[in-house]
């Protein structure tokens, strides 16, 4: 059997492995356009690898999987985040659980991913052709049994090209995990000011994110945005990166329940200055720029905020606006939604209905995920699978 492979990326060359051991008698040839293969592996996870996670505190699947969580339900079904772990550590790979989750190769080097993966497919006789841009996959289904297009994620329509004359219904690709531009907002100023627990929200939308966040000097970052980025990453897209983000500062708490603990704050220490003594989720730099938002003095003692002060203090902490008009790249680690429409494929396989022998693995499908491993447990989840069905077929 004759299998062509397009991508040496993370779900290109797991297949090409699993292939490779299922199939013993199979040629397979994977074609990467760039100079080596695995070079975005080599890089994730700022160069540790971020090669999976636990999936502990993921009640459903859309919170890992904004795109693609129903397909990714029945892809675990064949290969989930157990059986990376226990693929790699069989492989003599040990690997490390963060406290966050995250899973992370021990040696905290992405290259003995890359090294392993690479040497594999070597001994199972896997000809990887580097500097082979395809074009067009479709003179390559006439000359292959089995075609797999793992071509990752694409920041551009034109990425699609290579499909011309398959009719295949692509969804329009947009970045997702990437950070807010809240221009000429002073909180700016507040740069580097990190707050544990936020629940951030774009107003007038149910998108919604809790964690930690991050002021920068362009706007606001950290694991809460970079979440909600994904969750509304075609939503943003559409309006153009303009849009009212509402910070929550206490956790998700509602005013009412803020305005107690503020009114408990107060009878407690009527005489302390409000500048002093604060929520200690807060720091104090934080709280000060609040204070100076809601025109509350820092001065005053807590006996002389009023009713009105109150309300004003509690509404800042349950729902601060900003205006993001733009997204930035976090340190370049993004990834994109959109790619070939799940309603291409048949969800058991991943086998294009319109075209039997083409498959697709990896981030080219509309499958992407918020950070913490996810997206890489997509790619060996969807390469592993397509191998499996390949070779049932065989
Ligand atoms: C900087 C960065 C850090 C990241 N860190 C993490 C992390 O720690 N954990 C995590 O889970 N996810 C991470 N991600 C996301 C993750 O890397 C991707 O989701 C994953 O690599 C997708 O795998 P893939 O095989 O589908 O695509 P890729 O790994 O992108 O591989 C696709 C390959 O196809 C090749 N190609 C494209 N078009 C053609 C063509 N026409 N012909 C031939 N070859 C072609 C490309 O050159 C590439 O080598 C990170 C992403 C970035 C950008």
């Amino acid at each position: 059997m004759k299998v062509a492979i397009v991508g040496a990326g993370a779900a290109g060359c797991f297949c090409a492995i699993e292939l490779g051991r299922r199939l013993p008698s199979a040629s397979i040839d994977i074609f990467e356009s760039g100079r080596k293969p695995l070079a975005k592996v080599a890089v994730t996870g700022g160069g540790r690898c971020n090669l999976t996670n636990s999936f502990e505190g993921i009640s459903s699947l859309n919170e890992a999987y904004p795109r693609g969580d129903k397909l990714m339900r029945k892809v675990f079904s064949t290969f989930d985040y157990k059986d990376t772990w226990d693929w790699f550590v069989n492989e003599g790979v040990e690997l490390v659980l963060q406290e966050d989750r995250c899973v992370f190769p021990a040696s905290q080097d992405a290259m003995q991913i890359v090294n392993l993966l690479t040497l594999r497919m070597k001994h199972l006789g896997v000809k990887v052709h580097t500097g082979r841009r395809i074009e067009s996959v479709k003179p390559l289904l006439d000359e292959y049994e089995a075609v797999v297009v793992t071509t990752g994620g694409c920041p551009g329509k034109e990425g699609y090209g290579m499909f011309e004359g398959l009719d295949l219904e692509l969804v329009p690709p947009v970045p997702s995990l990437f950070t807010f531009n809240i221009p000429s907002d002073p909180v700016r100023e507040l740069m580097g000011t990190v707050v544990e627990n936020v629940t951030a929200s774009l107003a007038g939308t149910r998108y919604k994110a809790s964690g930690p966040l991050l002021i920068t000097h362009w706007g606001m970052s950290g694991p809460a945005i970079l979440k909600l980025s994904s969750y509304a990453a075609r939503h943003l897209a559409e309006t153009g990166y303009d849009a009212t983000l509402l910070v929550n500062w206490a956790g998700g708490n509602d005013h009412d329940s803020i305005k107690s603990e503020l009114l408990s704050i107060a009878a407690n220490n009527p005489m302390k200055m409000i500048s002093n003594y604060h929520p200690e989720y807060l720091p104090s730099r934080l709280w000060s720029y609040l204070l100076s938002k809601v025109k509350v003095r820092e001065e005053a003692r807590w006996a002389e905020v009023g009713p009105k002060g109150m309300n004003r203090l509690a509404e800042v902490l349950a729902n601060d606006a900003y205006h993001i008009k733009g997204q930035s790249r976090f340190k370049e680690e993004f990834v994109t939604c959109g790619g070939v429409s799940l309603n291409s494929i048949n969800n058991k396989t991943l086998e294009c209905k319109k075209h039997p022998g083409l498959y697709f693995a990896g981030e080219i499908l509309d499958v992407d995920a918020i950070t913490g491993g996810f997206n890489l447990q997509a790619a060996w989840s969807t390469g592993y699978l397509a191998a499996v069905s390949i070779a049932q077929k065989a």
